[in-house]
């Protein structure tokens, strides 16, 4: 199929292009050099994923009983797509929605961050070498205001595909729900860690500074609260402290982060949890902040800090573990340690997140959906959900 060959292309371009793509991000947002390789590798593995769904998106026959007479079903495009992206993941966010979008035959018009426009931009040139059909796929860039309002508005745009923060996504919705265009919101999270009581600390220990202070904490998918059995508590910290040490992390990309990050420290101690690192160093670097003793009520383990920083609470059971896993209003991904397989895997069904990861922390594949449930989104990218999601359904039946 000519679309699934483009896609192809579009993907060996993508592919000759990480270095440059990687080092755009670099620049952009400040994220080391490995994370913003990690990144772009990973997206350019989304993209080959979804030129090879491009050849699988079929019109089915459902059963019946003469092949003359029945029911076909087929996948039309949705039509034209905006995709509206924040600067945390510049190049990731725009493939998740792009390449399923393309997959599905859609037009798309991609407005990044204002603060990263560059990776975006790229992206888009390498579709139009690909040879996609010129004005398919187009970038915007400038004020979000202003453009997201333009495109959440515009007759001809059929869907809005969003990544970014709740408050935009309300404004977002309220633009483009009355217009009765389709909408995916992918919003933020407040990831928790449920250590198990017979859980590996180490690897525990990993997965909370891995994901903990990834990009600087500037990630959806962050650990943010650590929920561990009081009598395993104190070994964690002190290897999750160990880790911490020897962290060096990007800049918080924007003012507005740099001071929630200042804002949600001084609250945390003023409420009398104990504050461990978290100075600003130069330019808009701070070092990773560890928090002990916070519970409900304290800013950072109620709302998403988007910063880097990690509390380990102390919970009597798994039980109270998972009713504090769901009790902030957010669902997005949330992360699970215990050697018993067969407890874990319930913890995991207890938890009300699209995303579960067990005894590790790599959390995207592109074959499975990444969705927000309950205040973290509503629908899913990537997986069939993801391309589906760039798809109306027609029905046509046949009784000839
Ligand atoms: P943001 O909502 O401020 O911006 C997102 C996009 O919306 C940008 O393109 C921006 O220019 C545009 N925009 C800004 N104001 C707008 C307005 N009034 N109207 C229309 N468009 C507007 O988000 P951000 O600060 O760039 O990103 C951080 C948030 O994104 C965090 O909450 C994070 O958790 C979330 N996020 C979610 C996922 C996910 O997959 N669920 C992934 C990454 C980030």
């Amino acid at each position: 199929m000519a679309r699934g060959a483009a896609l192809g292309r579009y993907a060996a371009l993508v592919d000759e292009a990480q270095g440059e793509l990687a080092e755009l991000v670099h620049a952009e947002v400040g994220k080391p050099r490995s994370e913003a390789e990690a990144e772009v590798a990973r997206a350019a593995e989304v993209v080959h994923h979804f030129a090879g769904e491009a050849e699988r998106l079929w019109a089915a026959q459902l059963p019946a009983g003469t092949l003359s007479r029945g029911s076909w079903v087929r996948p039309d495009p949705i039509g034209v797509v905006a995709a509206i992206t924040p600067w945390n993941f510049p190049v990731a966010l725009v493939v998740w929605k792009l390449a399923p979008a393309l997959a599905a035959g859609c037009a798309v018009v991609v407005k990044p961050a204002g603060e990263t426009p560059l990776a975006a931009w790229r992206l888009c040139e390498l579709a139009q070498a690909a040879g996609l059909p010129p004005g398919l796929v187009s970038c915007l860039t400038g004020d979000g205001p202003l453009l997201g309002e333009a495109l959440s508005t515009h007759p001809l745009v059929d869907k809005v595909a969003f990544t970014g923060s709740r408050r935009v996504a309300e404004q977002i919705a309220g633009w483009a729900a009355p217009r009765l265009k389709a909408l995916s919101l992918e919003l933020g999270g407040h990831g928790a860690l449920v250590v198990l009581a017979d859980a590996d600390l180490e690897l525990a220990a990993e997965v909370a500074t891995v994901q903990g202070y990834v990009n600087a904490g500037q990630a959806c998918y962050a650990v943010n609260r650590v929920l561990a059995p009081r009598p395993l508590a104190g070994e964690l910290i002190e290897r999750i402290r160990a880790r911490v040490g020897g962290l060096e992390l990007g800049p918080l990309v924007t003012e507005r982060g740099l001071a929630r990050h200042h804002r949600l420290l001084e609250d945390a101690r003023a409420k009398g949890a104990r504050v461990e690192g978290g100075e600003p160093l130069e330019g808009r670097r701070v070092r990773p902040a560890l928090v002990t003793g916070a519970g409900p009520g304290v800013d950072l383990i109620d709302e998403e800090p988007f910063t880097p920083v990690v509390a380990v609470m102390e919970v009597p059971d798994a039980e109270a573990a998972l009713a504090e896993a769901n009790r902030p209003d957010y669902g997005l991904v949330s992360y699970v340690c215990g050697r018993d397989l067969g407890a874990a895997l319930r913890a995991a069904e207890g938890i009300r997140s699209g995303t579960v990861v067990v005894n590790g922390w790599r959390v995207v594949v592109p074959y499975a959906p990444y969705a927000g449930w309950r205040g973290s989104g509503v629908g899913a990218e990537l997986g069939r959900p993801g391309l589906e999601a760039f798809v109306r359904w027609q029905h046509v039946r046949v009784l000839a």
